[in-house]
Parts: structure tokens; C-alpha cells; sequence
């Protein structure tokens, strides 16, 4: 059941944050609801989830029309540009931001609603062919451009790890990513800050939060296992092959 399972989830961002001496309000959980159906996101919100996680467009815009107005909606997969604006009045913050080009989109269309969008940067922090996200070695100067855009801030860093048996195999690279967070947090960049760190999924989050994550993404353990049409790893959305 929904309830019993976001409780468990809850208790274990809980005992997570415990064991790295942190404090449990230094990290968002925010439930990935993808391919889920509206009535399992009502049950999450009568939980008191009001943060939601979606990674394409259409079924963004779709659910926000149909939730309470108080959601906080993360856009947490790969963006056309073309599809920029469907979104840009309604989005809290996006996490997949992984070019320039991208980024100038979202600025354009901001300007146009006198808005200033929040977003974060997505590094490929394995260097995973088949993932989004810009490199480790390029995530300075693709912030650097990106700051000087005057209606997106930068908030932080996004990654998705590697799908590893063992979480135990990604702790190396949350590390990795918030080192790197913290580099460009040292160099006092006009306009960026690096106060959100979005990394952790279902198979991982608790090591993700021992290695300073704010932000974990937790679809499957709140809301089950997806079905997709299609089979394998590239219809989850966070590959290139979608
Ligand atoms: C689907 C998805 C998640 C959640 O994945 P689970 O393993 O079901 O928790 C997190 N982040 C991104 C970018 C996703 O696409």
C-alpha cells in the first residue's frame, strides 16, 4: 500500500539522515510519479507529499492541471527545447539542465513571463554512454555560461547514477558530484549557488543522503514498480535511447 510504503521510505530518509549527523529537514523527498495514475497521486498528496517528480512534458502538464494548486513539481527528465514554454509557468525547478543551448530556451521564455526559473545542472557522473547530462570535466564552464543568463538560476547539481545491484557501488560517485558541487561552489560565481544536490533514486537514496544529497527522487518505493509498454532500462526516461 501507498501509505505503508512512503512511511518506510520516510523512515529511512529519517535514519539515513541520522547516521550522516544530519537534520532530516536538510532533505527533500521528492516522489517520482511517472506513468503513475492520478488517483495514486491524490493518495500521495492526502499523505502530505507535495513534491512530485515527472520526466516528460505531457504528463507534467496533464497532472499539474488536475492536482492542488501547491505542488511543487520537479521536472526531472531529459527537456526538448521546443517544449520549454508547455511547462515554464508552472515548474518549481528544473534538474535536467544539460546544455546551453537548453538553458538559453528556458531564459528566452522566462523573460517573456517575467519569471526566474530555477534549475539545476545534470552531470553524467559515470560518464554512462547512454545517459543525459553534461561531463564531470565540462560542468564548470557549461555553469559558468550559464550564469551569465539572467532569468535561470542555477540552485545546484543533478545526477542519476548508475543501475548497480548494490548501492554500496555508487557511493564513489555521489561523492564525486559533491565534491564537484562544492569546487564550483568555491569559485563565487555571480548568480549561482550550490545549496541543492539532486541525487538518489529507489535503489540508492540512503547512500545518496550519507553523501550530502538535499534532494532524493523516489518513484518505484512510494509508488511501486512501473509498467511499461515497451521493455528495458531505455523506457525509464533517464536514457538516450527514449
Ligand atoms: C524514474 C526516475 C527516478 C525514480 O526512479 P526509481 O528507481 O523508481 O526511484 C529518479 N530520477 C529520475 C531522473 C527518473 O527518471
Amino acid at each position: 500500500m501507498l501509505k505503508d510504503d512512503l512511511k518506510n521510505v520516510e523512515q529511512r530518509v529519517e535514519e539515513a539522515c541520522r547516521r550522516a549527523g544530519r537534520s532530516r529537514d536538510e532533505v527533500t523527498l521528492i516522489a517520482v510519479s511517472k506513468t503513475k495514475p492520478i488517483e495514486l497521486l491524490r493518495e500521495a498528496y492526502a499523505e502530505g507529499v507535495r513534491d512530485f517528480g515527472e520526466n516528460k512534458v505531457q504528463e507534467l502538464v496533464t497532472k499539474m492541471e488536475q492536482m492542488p494548486g501547491e505542488i511543487r513539481w520537479h521536472m526531472i527528465g531529459h527537456l526538448q527545447r521546443n517544449k520549454v514554454r508547455q511547462i515554464i509557468d508552472q515548474v518549481s525547478l528544473i534538474h535536467s539542465v544539460d546544455t546551453y543551448r537548453l538553458a538559453e530556451e528556458i531564459n528566452i521564455q522566462a523573460k517573456k513571463r517575467g519569471r526566474i526559473i530555477p534549475i539545476l545542472v545534470e552531470v553524467n557522473i559515470a560518464g554512462e554512454e547512454s545517459k543525459f547530462g553534461t561531463s564531470a570535466e565540462d560542468a564548470m564552464l557549461l555553469v559558468e555560461e550559464i550564469a551569465k543568463l539572467e532569468n535561470v538560476r542555477i540552485k545546484g547539481l543533478m545526477t542519476v547514477a548508475p543501475f548497480v545491484a548494490d548501492a554500496e557501488e555508487n557511493r564513489p560517485y555521489f561523492r564525486k558530484i559533491r565534491q564537484l558541487s562544492v569546487d564550483i561552489a568555491n569559485k563565487n560565481i555571480d548568480n549561482v549557488s550550490m545549496q541543492i544536490l539532486s541525487m538518489g533514486m529507489t535503489g540508492d537514496y540512503e547512500v545518496a543522503i550519507e553523501e550530502g544529497a538535499t534532494m532524493v527522487r523516489v518513484g518505484t518505493g512510494i509508488f511501486g514498480e512501473r509498467i511499461y509498454h515497451r521493455t528495458g532500462d531505455a523506457a525509464s526516461g533517464t536514457d538516450k535511447t527514449v
